[in-house]
């Protein structure tokens, strides 16, 4: 039988914030859009991490997001809908602080009976066909069947760098033992007596650990943070290890349970595309600015090193730089564009790039780099 095969103007890989953004994008403006993702749910790595703050969205004030579009639509369904998504100050700078399952269904929103976007789920992108340096065709699986999306425009969404890797588009990535820290966090009930002085207490017992605070009474999370390379098996006995640590040395916690597991480890760093340009650390901390710069960043370069753990470089003057649309395009592959965490930057410039509300900034962008490829087509 042959396989179905769906013809299309662009296919986004990944459903995660940068993905979304770049399906509804494209989708909006008139393009055929399919969207892919590999898991049941939107959202990517802030779902799945249990994020409770999005980054990247504000410069000195909060007033307005640095970005519009996209990035300041999402934040304001966060802010309408509950009183806790408000913007509060993190060191230096500005995150919008929400709930997850306002998060979800923001995102649910902002997809949700658009004309020409399709959204499929369980379905991963496995493998591609070109020709003459294009991609011509992206093969996915979806619960064991496999089916075509002929598209002539492809978005990399994937925050692993799926399509680059399959498409053989040029890319770096940082030796196992350079790369920064990935993350596995685990929700907890039955705290009693809970203060802020928890924030210091659980890193000192459990190294580079990070303990945030929930709403509801006597709930918080815990954010392991890793070697990459770990297994989530592995890694969920070690939870439970440190939940009984914790249960042991801090009065707080004499109760606690886990409730909930991050479905995966979530990766700071992976693949990075080697694109028409690639985003050092000095523009980042310069403040630069570029005669194609389409998004705007303040995040400042966040370093989560496997030896010292986290450390921060701000923007000088505190002010903010540009990305520029060269770092979403592939050098060698015509219709593949990047968004998210995998565009062209160094190992340094990722730890600012890589905030969620950078993606969102990113993923719409990219869509609209589609629209125009996908015209240049015609
Ligand atoms: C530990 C940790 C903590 C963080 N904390 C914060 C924070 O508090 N605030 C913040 O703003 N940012 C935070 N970040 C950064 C931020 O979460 C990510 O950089 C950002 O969400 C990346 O978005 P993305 O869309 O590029 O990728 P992702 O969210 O990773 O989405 C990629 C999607 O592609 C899918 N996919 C992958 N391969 C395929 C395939 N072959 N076929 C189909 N689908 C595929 C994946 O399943 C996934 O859903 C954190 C990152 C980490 C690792």
């Amino acid at each position: 039988m042959k396989a179905k095969e769906i013809i299309c103007d662009v296919v986004v890989v990944g459903a995660g914030v940068s993905g979304l953004a770049a399906a509804v994008s494209a989708s909006e403006r008139g393009a055929k859009t399919v969207l892919l993702e590999q898991n049941n749910f939107l959202g990517g790595a802030v779902i799945a991490g249990m994020h409770r703050y999005l980054c990247g969205l504000y410069g000195k004030t909060v007033s307005r997001t640095i970005n519009a579009g996209l990035a300041r639509n999402l934040s304001s369904c966060l802010r309408k809908s509950s009183i806790r998504n408000r913007p509060q100050r993190l060191g230096k700078v500005y995150v919008l602080a929400f709930r997850n399952k306002d998060m979800k269904a923001c995102l649910h929103t902002l997809v949700k009976n658009r004309k020409n976007l399709k959204v499929f789920l369980n379905s991963r992108a496995c493998s591609v066909r070109q020709k003459r340096g294009s991609i011509q065709g992206v093969r996915a699986k979806a619960k064991g069947r496999i089916f075509t999306i002929l598209p002539k425009v492809v978005i990399d969404a994937s925050g692993e760098g799926a399509v680059i890797k399959l498409s053989k588009a040029r890319y770096r990535m940082a030796s196992y033992s350079k790369r920064q820290l990935s993350g596995f966090s685990f929700r907890l009930k039955g705290l009693k007596n809970a203060n802020e002085l928890l924030s210091i207490k659980v890193p000192y017992y459990i190294k580079f650990a990070v303990y945030t605070p929930l709403d509801s009474h006597g709930e918080c999370l815990i954010r392991l943070n890793i070697p990459a390379g770990r297994d989530v098996v592995n890694i969920r006995k070690k939870a439970q290890k440190v939940c009984g640590c914790l249960r042991k040395v801090l009065p707080e916690f004499k109760d606690a349970y886990i409730v909930e597991f991050s479905p995966y480890i979530i990766k700071r760093e992976g693949i990075r595309l080697c694109g028409e340009y690639t985003l050092t650390a000095s523009d980042v901390l310069q403040g630069r600015r570029f005669k194609d710069g389409v998004v705007k960043n303040c995040w400042p370069i966040e370093i989560w090193d496997q030896k010292k753990g986290p450390y921060y470089k701000y923007i000088n003057s505190g002010g903010y730089y540009e990305i520029p649309l060269r770092c979403l395009k592939s050098k060698n592959v015509k219709n593949l564009l990047v968004c998210g965490r995998c565009i062209s930057v160094t190992h340094e410039a990722l730890g600012s790039t890589r905030a969620a509300g950078t993606c969102i900034a990113l993923g719409e962008q990219a869509g609209i780099a589609a629209v125009k490829l996908n015209e240049e087509y015609r």
